[in-house]
């Protein structure tokens, strides 16, 4: 399979190394990449594919026989690169607009948590700043207040006096200082305890758990100074045993892949979840999703990871894939019939792939040479990102 890794960080860097050591990968792309992952030779960089732009994207893909499309940023998730993908009939990995809601609207995340009974800090939400500084009042402090949307790591205030909490909101609500991802927000419980983070890969209706993984928050030596995006990571998470491990997956991951599911947006990519395990209880809740692999930590997991990253491609192979050309590949060359023994019809009667051979081309020469020439002459012309053949 031909992959393209969608980023241009360290994650994405250390998802092309991956992918680079994957038996079963003939080419790996990153768009738009970045000099060390070019000079490693991990990947061949795209730098002026505009990741935002789908229309880009997806005619790259037709282009290169792109068969698997990985998206690392949270930034072409939330805007629906995706959906637009999966419509085109591209294998990808990472979910669509409407389930990276999990980590693009906190208000999202708790409402599912409530609904499906996954432990995490008790809540309400507000759009009237009175209405949440009446809440502040009756929970007292310390308490957090959260901007729903998109902050870049800066919409969360730990209030740990009532005025602090009045002036957070006063601050998204009333001046709106985080724009529209401010418009709403969160009011919950200080959770007390220790931090982890879990990984797991989801295909939408099953997960399975990664190794764990934790990043250093803090800029400064021995833990102090302001937060960061993260200043380094290290793998496996002692915190996290191997019995919170099975908790977590069974109380929280299961349950939000289960829920998103009936929700009808189906999971696809990698659920990071910032949990805190309560000091009181010991028991893990969720703090936050992620939609995407952490940088830092994506980082130490794949140095980690002994088993091909690309595999289950094409074992567990994507339906639904689109298929065009085909009337043409059948006049590309003098005797050529096209067999199908596994397609469909979308809504738009384009054929889809529905099965795992696809394809049957065939051709007729004057020896086996003339034959075979014209047979993949005629699988050459075929449009299908999603397909693949063997020499
Ligand atoms: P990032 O993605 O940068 O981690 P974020 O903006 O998505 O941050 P959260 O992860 O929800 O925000 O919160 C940021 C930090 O605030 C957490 O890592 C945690 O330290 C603290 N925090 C958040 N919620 C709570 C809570 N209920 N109780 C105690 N601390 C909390």
């Amino acid at each position: 399979v031909v992959v393209l890794v969608i980023g241009g960080g360290g994650r994405e860097h250390a998802l092309c190394y991956a992918f680079q050591r994957s038996p079963s990968c003939d080419a790996v792309f990153c768009a738009p990449g970045n000099a060390g992952i070019s000079s490693s030779g991990n990947a061949t960089c795209i730098s002026n594919l505009d990741i935002l732009d789908s229309a880009a994207v997806i005619s790259f893909c037709r282009k290169w026989g792109v068969g698997l499309v990985v998206v690392g940023p949270e930034a072409p998730l939330v805007s629906g690169l995706a959906n637009d993908l999966v419509k085109a009939g591209i294998p990808t990995f990472g979910p669509s607009s409407e389930a990276a809601a999990l980590e693009g609207s906190k208000n999202f995340m708790k409402n599912l948590c409530d609904k499906y009974g996954i432990p995490t800090a008790k809540y309400q939400s507000f759009t009237d700043p009175s209405a949440a500084k009446k809440y502040i009042k009756e929970q007292g402090a310390p308490i957090v207040i959260k901007a729903d949307g998109l902050a870049a790591g800066k919409g969360v205030i730990v209030a740990t006096t009532l005025q602090e909490g009045y002036e957070a909101v006063d601050s998204m609500l009333v001046k709106g200082v985080f724009g529209s991802a401010g418009c709403r927000v969160v009011v919950e419980e200080f959770l007390e305890g220790e931090e982890a983070s879990f990984f797991a890969l989801v295909d939408g209706e099953n997960a399975i758990a990664l190794e764990s993984a934790q990043d250093h928050k803090r800029v400064g030596d021995g833990d102090t100074g302001p937060n960061t995006g993260g200043m380094g990571a290290y793998s496996p998470a002692p915190i996290l045993t191997e019995e919170l491990q099975s908790l977590v997956m069974k109380s929280i991951i299961l349950p939000t892949v289960k829920g998103m599911s009936e929700e009808g947006c189906k999971f696809v990519g990698v659920l990071y979840a910032g949990l805190m395990i309560e000091k009181k209880s010991g028991l893990p809740k969720l703090i936050e999703y992620n939609v995407r692999f952490g940088d830092p930590e994506c980082q130490v997991l794949m140095v980690r990871l002994e088993s091909d990253l690309a595999q289950g491609y094409p074992g567990n192979y994507e339906k639904g894939s689109v298929i065009q050309n085909l009337e043409e590949a059948e006049h590309v060359a003098p005797s050529v019939n096209i067999f199908h023994a596994g397609t469909a019809f979308d809504s738009d009667g384009n054929f889809i792939a529905t099965g795992g051979r696809v394809l049957g081309v065939t051709a007729k020469g004057k020896d086996l040479e003339e034959a075979r020439e014209r047979a993949y002459q005629a699988v050459e012309e075929i449009n299908w990102p999603g397909g693949f053949y063997r020499l």
